[in-house]
């Protein structure tokens, strides 16, 4: 690893290692979604450091391995770069 992240269980912004993530919660009281289309959705792992309220979230490991996700995100979903279509 060759950047650190919150997902280590150390926070990047003050070092302290009182980091807490909702990973395997449930997901109808806890989690977020991020909607892809109508039929897909990533879920949302949220990562707090409590010492100075940092957090960030990813998502989860299980949705970024789904090719059938990701396929369905290049489809749906703008290429970022630096030409953008806006306007
Ligand atoms: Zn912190």
């Amino acid at each position: 690893m060759t950047s650190e992240t919150i997902k280590s269980g150390k926070c990047p912004v003050c070092g302290s290692t009182d980091v807490y993530d909702n990973r395997g919660k449930s997901p109808a009281n806890h989690r977020k979604f991020i909607i892809v289309s109508a039929v897909k959705s990533f879920i949302v792992d949220t990562y707090v450091c409590i010492k100075c309220g940092y957090f960030k979230e990813f998502i989860r490991d299980k949705d970024m391995k789904s090719e059938k996700l990701m396929a369905k995100v290049k489809d749906k979903w703008n290429k970022t770069s630096e030409v953008t279509n806006a306007g």
